[in-house]
């Protein structure tokens, strides 16, 4: 199979300096591997997304050198494939509606063991008959994880965790538990059911991505099994730190790419300032 990855930025800021060496690692290695890059816009969060960040993209992108393939995948003109993907899961009896706000989860007593922010699963005991419109829907995990054919496992090629990844049912219910496929404001196209079914319509053989994103992967591996989806390769690449070794943040103006470049810089200097 050829060599496909992706950079799938989020329209919901100027891209950094950490942005620019996700996209041009991500061309590196397809270059690399005789494939191609394609570029898609995560663009589903409407309240947060603005078209002039979407445009503040291309063009930035095609200052650095980002070439991408083919046409750009926008995700909000595509809500019915993940519609689609999460009817599937909800005619396989994985999923619960949820109205409950971030207040009631906060106030809610945490599961045993579970970590900090892991929904308390105040709402597991509903049915999809009693959804109301308007509401979340999330998916029931440890019933996900017993449905789901295995092998559970996904092969990563990026430096600081080099390997195959099993995962444990116990340690992903704890750390991850019952996440949100469709959202209250956007509908189904949150984060983990978008990228997966995304990443299996254009092809992607390998993803890469920022190290951020390693632990989402367990889950993506799960909902690719229940979706009959195969698992590409995964490359989770280092984060740009500033001085004081924070992650670079979308509002982080001052290391934008448009500013250095309103400022002189070259594509050439971005490289060089993160050490490519
Ligand atoms: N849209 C995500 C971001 O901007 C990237 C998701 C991914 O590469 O899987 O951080």
């Amino acid at each position: 199979m050829m060599y496909r990855t992706r950079f799938a930025p989020s329209p919901t800021g100027l891209l950094h300096l950490g942005h620019a060496f996700s996209a041009l690692t991500a061309q590196a290695r397809a270059e690399a591997g005789g494939g191609t890059a394609l570029l898609r816009i995560e663009d589903t969060d409407r309240a947060r997304c603005r078209p002039e960040y979407e445009a503040a993209i291309y063009d930035d992108l095609a200052w650095l050198g980002f070439r991408w393939e083919g046409s750009v995948r926008r995700q909000s003109d595509h809500l019915a494939d993940y519609q689609a993907a999460l009817d599937r899961l909800i005619a396989m009896g994985l999923c619960y509606p949820c109205g409950c706000t971030r207040a009631d989860i906060a106030a809610a007593a945490p599961q045993e063991g579970a970590a900090p922010g892991v929904y308390p699963g105040t709402c597991r005991h509903r049915t999809m008959d009693g959804y109301r419109p308007g509401e979340a829907i999330r998916l029931n995990l440890a019933k996900a994880l017993a449905k789901a054919p295995g092998p559970l496992a996904f092969d990563e090629t990026g430096a600081a965790h080099a390997g195959r990844h099993s995962v444990d049912p116990d340690r992903l219910i704890a750390e991850t538990g019952d996440i949100v496929l469709s959202r209250k404001d956007i509908g189904p196209g949150a984060y983990h059911l978008a990228v997966v079914v995304d990443d299996a319509l254009q092809g992607i053989t390998d993803v890469v991505r920022g190290e951020d994103l390693f632990d989402a992967s367990y889950l993506h591996v799960v909902l690719q099994a229940l979706l009959d989806l195969s698992t590409p390769l995964y490359h989770h690449h280092r984060l740009i730190r500033d001085e004081a070794g924070k992650r670079l943040a979308k509002r982080d103006d001052a290391r934008a790419i448009a500013t250095y470049r309103a400022e002189g810089a070259t594509p050439g200097d971005i490289r060089r300032m993160i050490g490519l």
